[in-house]
């Protein structure tokens, strides 16, 4: 039987279009969120009564003439890109015009606004984004936007939303990640005319994470707010309405302190570009890759990475609801995304002070110098004949701006936890994971294989096991019915008497990064070891000056600090009982 192919009328093809940039309720959030913020807001109010299609969002924003008001929702209208070469220096977030228009086609739109001094304005609008009725309206400085009965107009695509549960967390996901890019506004939701969440303003993302996971506390977060370089080829012209200096680009990152918390899924490390969440594959891997070996197996970060970059480097095209985008050149904003959170890696100068910006530059200056430097590890275990390496001198750094402050070793207790005094108030530093820390640093930056003076026999060993330890470089030649010639080793394990058993023990790991963290293990001095005060001071200076000194390669924390805030509390030092206290 023949069918024939007939053109769809164009208002369906038209309604396929708005359907494309408002899929479901939370993309009219979405939406009205960026044109709320753009319009300068610091409060929002979003009503939901979804039963019926309904959304309203109220903003304190700089609001629409009535001018504004006629043409809202014209076709492609849209105050914010009049031609093409725009479209390269987008910073503001709804720069596409077809939102309101695309509203007034699946929905019954009423826009309200009212510019400060000026006569507020109320316009309800027919499908084809033209103004039925406009006229004034006593509200206060701002816009409401009201979508009423969305999708009313096709059954279809209304039939067809996912359940009112599915698209309150949808919503509730959306104003989530508005909030996490604006901290300044404040946030009250309704549903069906109660209040369902609030979010209080604040300076950070600090303080907005601990009221949207609930397992967080500020004080386990860290941030970093980065100067950025800016690719060598990009230079960005004075921009007077800009505050910040034009040569500039910015990094925030707040993430969890890997040793007080991660997460069990991989689904809170997020990516912020010019204030929206943005699909950036390329920096959440460098994120999961500057945590590599810091938390337990099976374990996830927790971390928020917003980028400010100027409009050149980005491509907003990736994919039409603006999520995902390209950035250019990649490789410079990933390893500018590492710096940052090198950063945030660091330990502070005190528990309870975030390293501010001037703080954090010039702890990267030290950085870049102690990792020139390099310097190789030595303890009271090491073997003698290795040539004493002199490690970067106290003198240099200057005591009292150390990296994380000066550190005192005091004593040891049980032979495993270095005591030491901090500006801070008092650490417990477990000596076995915090030297694999400083061992497995340097074991990863540089993985020595040493030719030996007489091979090592290995006995009963397949060739699996032959060929793993091959793969992380051993030379080993065959020496019998499951024998093996062993003819060179891991730097660390030269002269060790243990080495037959640390070569079963890497023949188990099976990448390289798994046989370094062996190593370092293995080599590390024990806890039970009684260390004199230098060699634990030594082992101090060098944790101080890695990269990662909050956890060790598996993930357990390495130091317990005691803020002398929080020892002033306990002893209630704020007691006045008589002059003989010491107070
Ligand atoms: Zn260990």
């Amino acid at each position: 039987m023949a069918t024939s192919i007939q053109p769809l009328p164009i208002e369906v093809v038209n309604l396929m279009a708005a359907g494309e940039t408002i899929d479901a309720p939370a993309a009219v959030v979405r939406e009205a969120i960026d044109n709320a913020i753009d319009a300068g807001a610091t409060r929002l109010a979003v009503a939901l009564w979804l039963d019926r299609g309904c959304i309203r969002i109220s903003d304190n924003g700089g609001g629409m003439t009535r001018e504004d008001l006629l043409c809202a929702a014209a076709p492609h209208s849209t105050s914010k890109i009049r031609d093409r070469p725009d479209l390269f220096a987008i910073r503001s977030l709804g720069f596409r015009g077809e939102a309101l228009h695309s509203l007034a086609q699946l929905s019954q739109l009423t826009i309200a606004s009212r510019v400060a001094n000026q006569a507020g304005w109320q316009a309800t609008y027919n499908p084809t984004g033209e103004v039925r009725v406009c006229e004034t309206v006593p509200i206060a400085p701002g816009t409401i936007v009201t979508v009423d009965q969305l999708f009313g107009s096709w059954p279809a695509r209304r039939d067809s939303l996912p359940s009112i549960a599915q698209q309150l967390r949808a919503i509730q996901t959306t104003i989530h990640n508005a909030a996490l890019c604006h901290p300044a506004v404040a946030w009250t939701v309704y549903r069906d005319d109660r209040l369902w969440f609030a979010l209080s303003p604040g300076d950070s993302v600090r303080h907005l994470l601990p009221q949207i996971l609930r397992q967080v506390r500020s004080s386990d977060l860290q941030s970093v707010d980065w100067v950025a370089d800016l690719p060598p080829d990009v230079s960005i012209a004075p921009d007077p309405s800009q505050p910040a200096p034009a040569d500039q680009s910015r990094i925030e990152v707040t993430l969890a302190l890997p040793d007080r918390l991660h997460r069990a899924r991989p689904d809170w490390v997020r990516v912020a570009v010019n204030g929206r969440m943005a699909d950036v594959p390329e920096i959440e891997q460098a994120i999961f890759a500057s945590f590599g070996r810091t938390l337990p197996r099976g374990r996830f970060p927790i971390s928020l990475v917003h980028l400010h970059l100027p409009p050149q480097c980005i491509d907003w095209n990736r994919a039409p609801d603006k999520r995902k985008l390209y950035l250019q050149p990649i490789d410079h904003w990933q390893a500018q995304v590492q710096a940052a959170i090198a950063q945030a890696f660091a330990l502070p100068n005190t528990d309870s002070e975030p390293a501010t910006q001037a703080y954090a530059i010039a702890r990267t200056a030290k950085l870049l110098r102690a990792a020139e430097q390099r310097p190789t590890y030595q303890t009271a275990t090491a073997s003698p004949d290795q040539p004493p390496t002199d490690p970067e001198p106290l003198g240099e750094l200057g005591h009292g701006e150390r990296l994380g402050g000066p550190l005192r070793a005091i004593a040891q207790v049980h032979n495993t936890y270095i005591v030491a005094e901090h500006p801070g108030g008092l650490w417990l530093v477990e000596q076995h994971i915090a030297h694999e820390r400083v061992l497995f640093e340097q074991l990863r930056d540089r993985w020595q294989i040493l030719p030996l003076d007489s091979p090592v026999v290995l006995h009963d060993f397949s060739e699996p096991e032959r060929d793993l330890l091959v793969a992380i470089g051993l030379e080993i030649d065959p020496f019998g019915d499951r024998c093996w010639l062993v003819r060179s080793l891991p730097a660390p394990l030269v002269d060790r008497p243990d080495a037959i058993a640390a070569l079963r023990e890497l023949a188990q790991t099976n990448n390289l990064e798994a046989a370094q963290v062996a190593v370092a293990c293995r080599t590390a001095v024990r806890n039970g070891q009684p260390l004199t005060l230098g060699e634990m001071q030594d082992l101090l200076d060098r944790w101080q000056r890695t990269q990662n000194p909050r956890t060790c390669p598996h993930g357990r924390p390495i130091h317990l600090s005691l803020e002398e805030s929080s020892l002033a509390r306990f002893f209630r030092r704020h007691w006045v009982i008589g002059k003989s206290h010491g107070i």
